[in-house]
């Protein structure tokens, strides 16, 4: 690991940031959460896990910037998303005794830090990032154009890293060219006003992405007919799959003659859940089924739907138990806790970034 500026006693800290744009979803659940939960029980590590809130409001007030259009933000039900997502990391296994889970809203000195990372950044580089890219087309195409903010969500997560002396960080692959960035700006401080910053590194277990059921691209929160819910039911689960007519092989299989008529594993959306959820005695039951036709879609389906649910069943649990008044008020203090404590760790270090750069608050 590249760390210039780090104390050889101190325990890695690991931190991992999370929008609160609605109910998580088997995606989340595989593609970062899991790790997360694995990485806090480890115990090595001291572990940070945040609600991306300013982030989140790069997009969903997005419409704010067009003129005649609201904004789409509805404060109480953006708050509630807030209080959900506390409630749904803790149902995946994320014991808040063990991490800090925050809102990056708590933390102030991190749009003070921002701006002094983004006086190194040339707008190009920004303009030519992938994810903004991406972003900026989907809003033109809903007639809404992409907000300054949503051209520094890079410098932001930059900051939400190196506030905190950041070493590993947990996301899926989508954000790695944004951690690149953090490790750039980390070292042009380091470079330019001695060591402050450990240059972070991405922890990835695997190149992971889950796809929407129906077939609409990645499983995401914009789609809930193709995404399974920490909260959704066995049935719901069930239905999901089965209604997904055209995630199966392509072309599809006959559904009343199945028996004569073979499909193509390779080509079928249900298929790639079992390389996601099963184990390799369940992929090759599917494989051999499809393509000897000794199995319907059906079948398939409800299979993978098994194989979901069992990963599924004991969060549902948990979190249906953390939905009460109690759970929600607790998840309050949570947030509570854990933002002073991270806003502590934060204000210590933004303070002596100033005082390296001769900006120091007088
Ligand atoms: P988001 O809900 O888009 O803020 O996603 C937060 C993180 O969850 C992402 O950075 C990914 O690491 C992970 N994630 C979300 N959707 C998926 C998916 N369909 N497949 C794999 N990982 C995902």
């Amino acid at each position: 690991m590249e760390s210039q500026a780090q104390d050889s006693v101190r325990r890695l800290i690991v931190l991992s940031g999370i929008r609160p744009t609605g109910p998580l979803h088997l995606g989340n659940h595989l593609g970062a959460v899991r790790d997360w939960v694995d990485l806090t029980n480890r115990g090595e590590y001291d572990c940070y896990f945040f609600l991306a809130n300013l982030h989140m409001l790069t997009t969903r007030s997005a419409a704010l910037h067009t003129e005649g259009k609201k904004s789409g933000v509805d404060p109480k039900e953006l708050y509630d998303d807030q209080v959900g997502l506390v409630l749904d990391l803790m149902a995946a296994g994320i014991d808040p005794n063990k991490a800090l889970i925050y809102a990056q809203s708590t933390i102030p000195e991190l749009t003070e830090l921002m701006w002094l990372l983004a006086t190194f950044t040339p707008v190009s580089r920004l303009e030519g990032m992938h994810h903004f890219k991406e972003k900026k087309g989907k809003l033109e195409e809903e007639g809404v154009g992409a907000n300054a903010a949503l051209l520094t969500y890079p410098v932001l997560m930059a900051a939400d890293i190196l506030g905190v002396q950041a070493d590993i960080i947990p996301v899926g692959e989508d954000q790695n060219a944004h951690v690149e960035y953090a490790r750039d700006m980390a070292r042009a401080f380091n470079r330019e006003y001695g060591d402050l910053f450990p240059v972070p590194d991405v922890w990835q277990t695997k190149a992971l992405r889950v796809p929407s059921i129906d077939c609409s691209g990645k499983m995401g929160k914009s789609h809930p007919e193709g995404s399974v819910f920490y909260t959704d039911s066995e049935k719901v689960i069930r239905q999901k799959f089965s209604r997904a007519v055209k995630a199966t092989a392509n072309p599809p299989r006959t559904q009343s003659d199945w028996r004569n008529d073979p499909g193509d594993p390779a080509t079928c959306n249900v298929f790639s859940f079992f390389d996601l959820v099963g184990s390799s005695e369940d992929k090759s039951w599917a494989e051999a089924g499809c393509r000897g036709a000794t199995i319907s879609c059906g079948e398939c389906k409800a299979r993978v739907a098994v194989l979901v649910n069992e990963i599924m069943a004991p969060i549902r649990e948990r979190r249906l138990s953390l939905e009460t008044d109690i759970g929600r008020a607790q998840a309050v203090e949570i947030l509570h806790e854990g933002g002073k404590k991270a806003r502590g760790r934060v204000q210590e270090i933004v303070t002596r970034a100033k005082e390296m750069v001769g900006i120091p608050a007088f």
